[in-house]
């Protein structure tokens, strides 16, 4: 079952975009509908509002008196986490009553306006952001929903900000054009990556980068890209994954590189990586397991084949090649990464000639794994160097 977060602040067209995604087959849970469900007319949990807040909570009618509810909440912290305590539960559990109802082949939508504030992009296979501009919004909200400006403003200024919301998206769906444009975007972000990588994930099908290596420029999203991904697996692993970490070269600030975010997940004992738990856990938010084993390439001190050896598990998205390498914590492996990547941060020139050898190679040589081959002298000549460099800094993991 794939899931996807969507957002967007108010005015942004999420609304209208979720209802496109309804049409094209998703299923639709609108966190803002349950959350008044939850406390509708004759349920326990209003009920126990009401057993909190009293009876002045409760309208004539039998239904929740929300401006009631809200000044006897407002500014006062402790009141607000009473409410959430009754209410957060009940509206998690009908979530996942929808969602196992729903059935493993249904697509996911979740609509919830404050997914940014609440940091919950963790718990998504994706997410997507509904963009325009604040001016934009404004005027939606006055003039097509009538509502009076100086509300309009006053709920825009307690959201996140555009660009908080555009740093946890996967997915930005631009809103600024014509219905029609929204609605084209909306059904190429279906046909071109939601159904494919829900197909992929029910198969346990990785995507995988070109055939022939292509460099790009270095990407000021990479970082953020690796944050968020870092942050699903982390809530997926927990405790069975102590440390992640950004590698590679989309972790090298200003370093062009193939597309492809390195992910280091480090486990205590390697064997804890072939736990069927773990290995579900990432197939189950899209990372499946690939090649049951894979060896980095020794170094010239420590040639023993058994010291370089990792797990690796890719990504069912078809908008993002991720390598997942899971190495045990302080491995001879997982240093290397580490120390890698913080020397060609630290050394301009270390960079600069990773990436002429990289251009050089990829000229040559159109297969990636020849062009993995091919750069394995340069790795050998590299390792006093960076090995002077850890002494030099003090370098540590
Ligand atoms: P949200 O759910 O993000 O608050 P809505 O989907 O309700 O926003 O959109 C706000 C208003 O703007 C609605 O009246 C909607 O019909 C309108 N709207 C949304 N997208 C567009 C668009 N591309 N062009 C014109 N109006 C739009």
């Amino acid at each position: 079952m794939l899931r996807i977060g969507l957002t967007g602040g108010i005015g942004s067209g999420k609304s209208t975009v979720t209802g496109i995604l309804e049409e094209l087959g998703a299923l639709v849970i609108d966190a803002d509908a349950l959350a008044r469900e939850v406390v509708a007319a004759d349920t326990e949990g209003l009920a126990a509002v009401v057993e909190r807040f009293g009876p002045g909570v409760m309208a004539a009618d039998g239904s929740l008196d929300r401006p009631a509810l809200a000044s006897a909440v407002f500014g006062d912290e402790q009141a607000r986490r009473d409410l959430e305590a009754i209410t957060h539960p009940r509206i998690a559990a009908r979530t996942a009553q929808i969602m196992t109802e729903a059935g493993p082949d249904r697509i996911i939508v979740h609509d919830v306006p404050l997914l940014v504030e609440k940091r919950m992009g963790g718990n998504y296979h994706l997410v997507v952001v509904v963009d325009a501009h604040h001016a934009t919004r404004l005027e939606r909200l006055v003039q097509q929903r009538g509502m009076p400006e100086a509300d309009a403003r006053a709920r825009m200024d307690h959201q996140a900000s555009d660009d908080q919301r555009r740093a946890a998206a996967d997915v930005v769906i631009s809103n600024e054009g014509s219905l029609d444009e929204v609605r084209d975007a909306t059904r190429r972000l279906w046909d071109d990556r939601i159904v494919p990588f829900d197909a992929n994930l029910r198969a346990g099908r990785v995507t995988r980068s070109a055939e022939t290596p292509v460099l790009v420029d270095y990407d000021e999203e990479w970082p953020a890209t690796a944050a968020r991904l870092a942050e699903r697996i982390g809530a997926a692993l927990g405790e069975r994954a102590p440390a992640i970490e950004h590698v590679g070269s989309t972790a090298v600030p200003g370093m062009p590189g193939k597309d492809v975010i390195d992910l280091q997940v480090g486990v205590p004992r390697l064997a804890d990586a072939d736990d069927p738990e773990f290995v579900g856990a990432l197939a189950a938010i899209g990372f499946p397991r690939i090649d049951d084993y894979r060896m980095d390439h020794p170094t010239d001190d420590l040639p023993d084949p058994m010291l370089w050896i990792k797990r690796f598990h890719g990504s069912c998205d078809p908008g993002r090649v991720v390598h997942l390498h899971v190495r045990e914590l302080e491995s001879a492996g997982w240093q290397y990464a580490l120390l890698f990547r913080d020397w060609l941060r630290a050394e301009p020139e270390a960079a600069a000639e990773y990436v002429d050898v990289k251009a050089s190679v990829s000229a040559e040589h159109g297969a990636s794994s020849e062009y993995a081959q091919a750069k394995a002298p340069w790795f050998s000549e590299i390792w006093p160097r960076m090995q002077s460099f850890a002494q030099r800094t003090g370098w540590q993991d």
